[in-house]
């Protein structure tokens, strides 16, 4: 089988407990160590730099997809096996999401959330059936699945959009989803 690749949107900051950069660090390693290729937004920073720098150091591939306007930025980084430039961010997301085979949402800001509802609006509208992962470190995304849930109360979605996005709680039971997901 080809290679499989995990896309990882999260946090371009380091939040405020030392236990999400020890989530990043830990996801990005076990992607590697299961053979999975990282894909991700080639950030240097916070979560994205934790994950793609423990992926990289346990001898995994990474694949980053960076908008021309932060080239100058981001190439010449050591966390990054390939990478490719897009136009805008627009095209960022959409390469990232055609590059990958799951979605894992890391703890993170405006932009995972960006990223997040993006992916499931299209699986909402059928657009693609890729599994989508929230890992729920801290409880972090326990607000975001309230609102997921008051939306579907309030009748704005369907009970399936629940259905769209799988919280686990431990990196473990990533792995554990993963490996179900992409066998
Ligand atoms: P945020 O959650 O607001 O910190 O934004 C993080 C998400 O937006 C990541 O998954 C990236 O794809 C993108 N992003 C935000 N800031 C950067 C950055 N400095 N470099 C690369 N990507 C970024």
């Amino acid at each position: 089988m080809s290679e499989r690749s995990v896309c990882v949107f999260c946090g371009a900051r380091p939040g405020n407990r030392p236990t999400y950069m020890q989530a990043a660090t830990d996801t990005g390693k076990m992607l590697a160590e299961n053979g999975w290729r990282l894909v991700y937004g080639a950030g240097d920073v916070g979560l994205m730099g934790a994950t793609a720098r423990a992926a990289r150091l346990a001898g995994g591939r990474t694949f980053g997809v960076i908008p021309a306007h932060l080239v100058g930025v981001e190439i010449g980084k050591r966390d990054m096996t390939q990478y490719v430039v897009t136009e805008t961010m627009h095209e960022r997301k959409k390469v990232m999401f055609m590059n990958c085979d799951a979605i894992v949402v890391l703890p993170g800001g405006a932009g995972s959330l960006d990223e997040f509802f993006e992916v499931l609006t299209w699986r909402q509208l059928g657009l693609h059936n890729k599994p989508i992962y929230l890992l729920n470190t801290e409880d972090y995304w326990k607000p975001l699945m309230q609102i997921i849930e008051h939306v579907i109360t309030e009748g704005f979605a369907g009970d399936g959009l629940k259905s769209f996005v799988q919280p686990v709680d431990t990196v473990q039971d990533l792995t554990i989803a993963l490996r179900a997901a992409l066998s």
